[in-house]
């Protein structure tokens, strides 16, 4: 590839998975990074991620693929069960079925790995520079690029840039102050995050992923930090009337709202003293990401419910087309409305699928008959095919 690089850099707000990898992917294409994040160190923000195939093909592509596995743990299926009985009702093969299938592993693990695997890979490029610390002050387009004004606790500074993203999550100011979008809304639903020591918990839990469906509330846990920590999220709908948007958890009533679940589960959620409760919130992927010199990437365009397990697997998807379209582009507008314009259709679509799934995962008595009756009629293929059109994307960039 013989193209001159560009003399403004990109500049990329917020340097969680989407803007990290978004800076990855400009790199290849060519460009210089300024990565701007606004904390003072990337610090352990959230707690397990699943990654399937989809997000990891663009990460290989980068060679990352032996340091995120190194990390994660593989579970050899998605167990789902009731929440009523504790019964089985199916198994999505993963592991070396999802391997085989997809080319690439289905992985879990906590976000601060895969954070901090990818800053790795920043941290060698030369073409990208990370300021921590950092605020983005104000923002003017001009005909010919962005003048973006930064301040940090030492000093205020005058950035030129030839193009800005907001990767800056779901509270996104590129998409509300800068582009003048919506704020996120929140969902009605929150969820609970915890983790354990594998030692506390059976073993027979570190080999799957769990996925128990109640009414109104579902659960998820599997296997972080290569199988040395146990990741648990309880999923429920209720008001958030807190300020913030994340806090510590009041345990004993989180425990009282799964006073009727199946003992076994039971005594897991138990067992840790700290859980976090997070305000799930979403943006609406169909308004405009794109405007001008300046684009969304991440949460900050299409925020979802985690139902899918695709909000972290979206930024990476995001990333890879963003550094495709600007590769060699001569009119930078143009390559963020094709970025849009290729990305929107998949982002809303997965949205949509996340928001489906919070009806059928939260299905009370007696929808959840037969919800849980066509799932135990479903053969592991079946369900697992019924994923190929979000875990066997590739980017024609990266494959
Ligand atoms: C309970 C739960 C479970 C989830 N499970 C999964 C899962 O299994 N799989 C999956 O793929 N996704 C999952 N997700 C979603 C996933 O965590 C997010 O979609 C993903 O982290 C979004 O990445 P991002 O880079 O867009 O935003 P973030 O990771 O939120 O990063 C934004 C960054 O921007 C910085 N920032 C914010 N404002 C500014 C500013 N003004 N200036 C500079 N920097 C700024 C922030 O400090 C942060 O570092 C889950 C989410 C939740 C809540």
């Amino acid at each position: 590839m013989t193209h001159s690089i560009p003399a403004l850099p990109v500049a990329v707000i917020g340097a969680g998975i989407g803007g990290l990898t978004a800076a990855l992917c400009l790199a290849r294409a060519g460009y210089r990074v300024e990565l701007l994040e606004r904390t003072e160190r990337l610090a352990e923000v959230g707690a397990g991620l699943q990654l399937s195939p989809n997000a990891l093909g663009v990460l290989a592509g980068f060679g990352l693929l032996p340091a995120l596995e190194a990390k994660a743990a593989e579970p050899a299926t998605v167990r789902i069960r009731s929440a009523r009985n504790g019964r089985d009702l199916a198994r999505v093969p993963l592991g070396p079925v999802a391997r085989e299938r997809y080319g690439l592993p289905y992985l879990v693990l906590h976000r601060a790995d895969l954070q901090k695997v990818l800053l790795e890979a920043v941290s060698t490029s030369p073409a990208i520079t990370l300021t921590l610390g950092a605020m983005l002050a104000d923002v003017v387009q001009t005909g010919t690029g962005i003048e973006a004004q930064i301040t940090t606790a030492n000093e205020s500074r005058k950035l030129s840039a030839c193009a800005l993203i907001g990767a800056d999550g779901v509270r996104s100011e590129v998409r509300q102050r800068v582009m003048r979008g919506p704020e996120a809304r929140f969902s009605g639903r929150t969820a609970y995050r915890a983790t354990l020591p594998a030692s506390a918990v059976p073993d027979e839990l570190m080999t799957e992923t769990g996925l128990w469906l109640g009414p109104k509330a579902h659960l998820v846990h599997y296997p972080v930090r290569s199988g040395r920590e146990f990741n648990l999220v309880a999923l429920v709908e209720e008001n958030w009337d807190a300020e913030g948007w994340s806090e510590p958890a009041d345990r004993d009533a989180l425990l009282r709202r799964f006073a009727d679940w199946p003992a076994e589960i039971r005594a897991v959620m138990q067992l840790p003293d700290v859980w976090l409760r997070w305000a799930l919130c979403a943006v609406d992927a169909d308004r405009p990401w794109a405007k001008g010199r300046i684009a969304l990437l991440g949460d900050a365009a299409h925020a979802m419910l985690p139902f899918a397990a695709q909000g972290a697997a979206m930024a990476i998807e995001d990333a890879a087309v963003l550094g495709r379209v600007m590769q060699g582009a001569k009119d930078i507008p143009a390559a963020l409305a094709a970025y849009q314009q290729q990305r929107q259709p998949r982002a809303t679509q997965v949205q949509q699928a996340a928001s489906t799934n919070a009806t059928i995962y939260h299905m009370a008595w007696p929808a959840s008959l037969a919800r849980d009756t066509v799932l135990r009629a479903s053969s592991p293929e079946r369900l697992l095919r019924r994923m190929d059109w979000i875990y066997g994307w590739r980017d024609s960039g990266t494959a």
